[in-house]
């Protein structure tokens, strides 16, 4: 799709043509990934991180956040827990922090993988070859990483780089050289991001092939740089991206569009803007996947990216059983087994 498109989908305020990209994206959702609702349990590891991200609630900068690192067995624990729900999936995500080491992960996946029918995405940060290459031996299947947005000052302002470390999308189409599924994405309303950066980042979930695709609104966390300060980062008004529930759809929807056979989420920042449906619309705008949260509830809150954060208080039991009953009440049904993006295994075969 070329930019002027998107950038016509993105900013029309046409109700018909607002309508036709939803029937377009549920179109093609359902003829390529049909009607399951993969579930994938997500399991938030620590909240210890070296980095410095400007919008990240627990970078290294916040100091008022109490830190914790989970250990083997409560993450096997959660694991089983998932298997035992029916999950395909479970998710590893945390800060990058050197508690979390090339062999500790290497040895966690392998246990997964052998005590458990599971597939095992991380999402771990950005790590060097060598680590995502023995991580991929142990059996992990898939890797997520958001390039966050694909304008390279902007990704440099909020992101302050590690030494040494590849920018994110020079890491992406690493990983997928690994052979693991790629999932990448954004956040919509970053403060300085501009609708011209917003196409960008639609046309690179397509330039990097990615499997997965996980779009949300940007959330000021008001511990962080960006949240403390927003009009310091603002791009001008008229080109300055709001983070607004409905451009998320937006996003979700074309993202459809550019990766038909992609694994999309209707993500917990959604959530967190509409607790109501946001969920429920994310998934009939073109997502196939929700992400039940299967982090002991003592440390729930402590993963705080961001404020406000939806399903707090919730058990894996309750977030197992709320997640069910939104897919029910919108006529879809529960995926089983892996659910791996079917364009997966065809591009893998073609590429070897
Ligand atoms: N350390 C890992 C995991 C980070 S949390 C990594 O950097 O990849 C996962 C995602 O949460 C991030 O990629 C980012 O897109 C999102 N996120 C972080 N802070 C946020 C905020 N303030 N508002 C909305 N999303 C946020």
């Amino acid at each position: 799709m070329d930019g002027a498109t998107i950038m016509q989908w993105l900013r029309t305020d046409d109700d018909a043509a607002i309508e036709e990209l939803w029937r377009r994206a549920d179109a093609v959702r359902r003829h390529r990934v049909g009607n399951a609702v993969h579930l994938r349990g997500l399991i938030e590891v620590s909240n210890r991180c070296v980095r410095r991200c400007a919008y990240c609630g627990i970078a290294a900068t916040n100091t008022a956040v109490e830190r914790y690192c989970m250990d083997d067995a409560e993450i096997l624990a959660c694991a089983h827990k998932a298997a035992g729900f029916g999950y395909g999936t479970v998710v590893l995500q945390a800060g990058e922090t050197p508690e979390l080491d090339c062999a500790r992960v290497e040895q966690l996946v392998r246990r997964i993988k052998t005590e458990t029918p599971l597939a095992v995405t991380l999402s771990l940060g950005e790590q060097d070859e060598a680590t995502l290459q023995r991580w991929r031996d142990a059996g992990a299947d898939r890797y997520l990483l958001r390039f966050e947005t694909a304008n390279p000052t902007l990704f440099a302002r909020i992101h302050p780089r590690a030494p040494g470390a590849p920018d994110r999308l020079a890491l992406l189409r690493l990983i997928k050289s690994l052979g693991y599924e790629t999932g990448g994405g954004a956040m919509i309303g970053i403060p300085g991001q501009t609708w011209d950066d917003l196409v960008r980042d639609i046309q690179t979930f397509a330039a990097l092939r990615l499997d997965m695709i996980g779009v949300g609104p940007y959330l000021p966390h008001p511990a962080t740089p960006m949240g403390n300060d927003p009009q310091a980062w603002m791009a001008p008004p008229e080109q300055q991206v709001p983070a607004a529930e409905q451009l998320v759809y937006r996003v979700i929807a074309l993202a459809r569009l550019v990766r038909p056979d992609a694994n999309i989420p209707s993500t917990t920042a959604l959530a967190t803007v509409n607790l109501d449906t946001g969920r429920e619309l994310g998934l009939q705008r073109g997502a196939n996947v929700l992400m039940p949260n299967l982090t002991p509830v003592r440390y729930r809150a402590l993963y705080a990216i961001y404020p406000g954060k939806a399903c707090l208080d919730e058990t894996g039991e309750q977030c197992h059983a709320c997640m069910r009953g939104r897919i029910a009440r919108i006529d879809r049904n529960v995926g089983t087994g892996r659910g791996d993006s079917p364009g997966y295994g065809s591009a893998q075969a073609a590429s070897t």
